[in-house]
């Protein structure tokens, strides 16, 4: 093993992955992973694979056959998580404040209220 190539691949453990941030994603629902480097290598071990870890992410996933209109819809592929950060030198973006893993279900429906007409109607009263 060269100790040059630190490009982070699935086999790469906690021990070498460069990163302080291990993100998770998922291609098929929305739910997403960033756990500390420190806190994984404390609560799995320093010697844990990334590949371990997103068969972890795998298994927690919420996207497993669900009733759609009263029928099961069944999903070939249960769950699309990876780690988007394997095969590349590109730093991970960082939030401000990251702490322990945090999972996100489904997404916040952010609903931006417009702005309210401007009622410049006056009322007549009496005539
Ligand atoms: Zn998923």
């Amino acid at each position: 093993m060269t100790s040059r190539d630190e490009t982070p691949h699935p086999e790469t453990t906690l021990e070498h992955y460069p990163w302080i941030i291990v993100r998770f994603r998922c291609t098929r629902c929305r739910r997403y992973g960033d756990a500390r480097l420190a806190r994984l290598a404390e609560k799995f071990g320093a010697a844990e694979t990334i590949a371990k870890l997103v068969e972890r992410f795998h298994a927690s996933c919420p996207h497993r056959p669900a009733k759609r209109n009263g029928r099961l819809a069944h999903r070939p592929d249960p769950c699309g998580g990876y780690c988007p950060d394997l095969g590349t030198n590109i730093p991970p973006d960082l939030p401000p404040s990251i702490s322990g893993l945090t999972l996100i279900e489904g997404g916040k429906d952010e609903q931006l209220a417009e702005k309210p007409a401007r009622n410049d109607r006056r009322r007549v009263v009496g005539g």
